[in-house]
C-alpha cells in the first residue's frame, strides 16, 4: 500500500473501513511526518498528540475547545477557548480529529503569510517561496501530507491563492452556505470558512459535513450540501464556460496565462463550451475590497481592548493595525459616504456584473493568481502590491459567489491554481467542473520532494 500520509481523505475512509490500518496507526503516520518537517516549514502552531480519528488541520482563526487558538498574534497567544466553533462540532459528529492548528497572516489578513506573529510558513515546492495567504499552514499541511484535510478562511481569497500556491484544491463556499459561529471575524460580510483537500471528491465531502443550518448563525442557510457523486460524474458535456477578459489583461504572468489556457483547452476537449465574456467592473473590485474589509476590520477589531484578552494593542502587528486606521478612517463621520457607502455601491455593481453572465454561462474560469509563489520578503514592504495579487479572487468574496481553486499545472516548477467561480449556492455545479478536470489530468498527484 502507499504511504498512509498519501492517502486522500476518501482512500483514508475506505481504508479505515477495510481495517488496512487503525486510527492510531494513522494519527501517528501523521505525527511523525510532522515532528520530521514541522520544524523546517513552520505550519503548525499546536499539534495534539494521541487524539483519535481522521486527523485534520485546523486554521488557527477557528475556535477549538480546550486548544490554544491565536489568530497567529501576540494578543491572543494564551487564549484557551471553551466551546468549538460550529464547523469544528461538525467535524467530531464525522468522525474527524483536530490534529493541529495552523499557522496563517493575523488575524487572516495578507496573502503570504508573513503577516503571521509566529514566524512565516515555508512553501513545500520550495522553501525560498511564500506558501501563499492568509490560510498559508493549512495549504502547506495538505500539500506536505501532515494531514488528511484542512480548513481555512477566505475573506478574499485567503483559501483559493494559497491553495493555488500549494498545489491543492480549495473552496471558498456561497457566503452563507457554512457558519461563521467560532470564527474570529476578519470582515463578517464577506468570511467563510472551507475545505482545503487532496482532491475534488474530498472538497465536497467536507463541505456535505460543514455545511447547514446553525441557530448562532443567521446568515446560514439551513439548506445542506450533500455530495451526489453520480452528479460529479456526470462530465462537463455542453456546460457553458465564460471565461472573463478582465482576468487576462495587465499584470497576468505570461507564463501562468499559458498554463489557464492549456487548462482552458482541455475543458473544451471534454465537452465545455467555452467562450468570453465580460465582467466590466472588475476593475474597481480591489478599491472597494480594501475600503469594505477595513472599515468592518476596525469594527470587528474593537473588542481587543486590552481588557476582554488581557492583552493591550501594542500585541498587534502593523498590517493589522494599516487596517483598524483605514477603515476607522473611512468610517467616520463626513468620510464614511465617500469611501464607505460608494465602496457597498461598487460591490453591487460587481454582484449584477456576475448575475448577468451567468445568465449566459454556468461557471466562470480563470486564474486564480496573476503569479504563481513569489520569494519570501519580496512583498512584504510594499502593502499596495501585496493587495494588487487578489485581484481575481476577491470579487467573489463581494459578490457572495463560491470559487473553487483546483492544481491545473506548472510553471517553472512552481503549481498554478485555476479558479472556478459559480452561481450564488451552486458549489455542485463548479465541483462537477473540477472533478472531471482533475479525472481528465495528473497535476493534483504531484507531489514535493521533502
Ligand atoms: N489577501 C486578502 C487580504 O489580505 C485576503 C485575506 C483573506 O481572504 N482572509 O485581505
Amino acid at each position: 500500500m502507499n504511504d498512509i500520509t498519501s492517502l486522500t481523505l476518501t482512500q483514508t475512509i475506505s481504508a479505515l473501513k477495510d481495517k488496512q490500518f487503525s486510527e492510531e496507526e494513522l494519527n501517528n503516520a501523521y505525527l511523525e511526518k510532522i515532528d520530521a518537517l514541522n520544524p523546517k516549514l513552520n505550519i503548525f502552531l499546536e499539534v495534539k498528540k494521541n487524539t483519535r480519528g481522521i486527523p485534520a488541520a485546523i486554521k488557527d482563526v477557528i475556535i477549538t475547545k480546550n486548544i490554544k487558538t491565536t489568530a497567529s498574534s501576540k494578543i491572543l497567544s494564551n487564549f484557551i477557548p471553551q466551546y468549538n466553533a460550529t464547523v469544528i462540532g461538525k467535524l467530531l459528529e464525522n468522525g474527524v480529529s483536530v490534529i493541529g492548528k495552523t499557522n496563517h497572516d493575523e488575524f487572516a489578513m495578507g496573502g503570504s503569510g508573513e503577516n503571521s506573529a509566529f514566524g512565516v510558513t515555508k512553501n513545500p515546492w520550495d522553501f525560498s517561496k511564500v506558501p501563499g495567504g492568509s490560510s498559508s499552514g493549512s495549504a502547506a499541511a495538505v500539500c506536505a501530507d501532515l494531514c488528511t484535510f484542512a480548513l481555512g478562511s477566505d475573506t478574499g481569497g485567503s483559501i483559493r491563492q494559497p491553495s493555488s500556491f500549494c498545489g491543492i484544491v480549495g473552496l471558498k463556499p456561497t457566503y452563507g452556505r457554512v457558519s461563521r459561529y467560532g470564527l474570529i471575524a476578519m470582515a463578517s460580510s464577506l468570511d467563510q470558512i472551507g475545505p482545503m483537500t487532496k482532491s475534488v471528491e474530498d472538497t465536497a465531502l467536507v463541505l456535505d459535513w460543514i455545511s447547514g443550518a446553525d441557530g448562532y448563525d443567521s446568515n446560514v442557510s439551513s439548506e445542506k450540501f450533500k455530495v451526489q457523486s453520480s452528479k460529479l460524474n456526470e462530465g462537463i458535456k455542453g456546460l457553458k464556460i465564460g471565461v472573463p477578459k478582465e482576468y487576462f489583461g495587465e499584470g497576468l504572468d505570461p507564463k501562468v496565462e499559458k498554463v489557464i489556457k492549456e487548462a482552458l483547452k482541455k475543458l473544451e476537449e471534454l465537452g465545455g463550451e467555452v467562450a468570453e465574456i465580460s465582467l466590466p467592473h472588475s476593475q474597481y473590485a480591489l478599491a472597494a475590497y480594501y475600503i469594505i474589509v477595513p472599515s468592518e476590520v476596525s469594527s470587528n477589531m474593537a473588542r481587543y481592548d486590552g481588557i476582554r484578552y488581557g492583552k493591550g494593542r501594542e500585541n498587534i502587528g502593523a498590517e493589522v493595525k494599516r487596517r483598524i486606521m483605514l477603515g476607522t478612517y473611512s468610517l467616520s463621520s463626513g468620510y464614511w459616504d465617500d469611501y464607505y457607502a460608494k465602496a457597498a455601491k461598487v460591490r453591487t455593481l460587481v454582484k449584477r456584473d456576475f448575475e448577468k453572465a451567468f445568465e449566459k454561462v454556468d461557471v466562470v474560469v480563470g486564474p486564480v493568481s496573476p503569479t504563481t509563489a513569489w520569494n519570501l520578503g519580496e512583498k512584504v514592504n510594499d502593502p499596495l502590491k501585496m493587495y494588487l495579487s487578489d485581484i481575481y479572487t476577491i470579487s467573489a468574496n463581494l459578490a457572495g459567489i463560491p470559487g473553487l481553486s483546483i492544481p491545473c499545472g506548472f510553471s517553472e516548477g512552481l503549481p498554478v491554481g485555476l479558479q472556478i467561480l459559480g452561481k450564488q449556492w451552486d458549489e455542485e455545479t463548479i465541483l462537477t467542473v473540477g472533478y472531471a478536470f482533475e479525472q481528465a489530468t495528473q497535476w493534483h498527484m504531484e507531489k514535493p520532494k521533502l
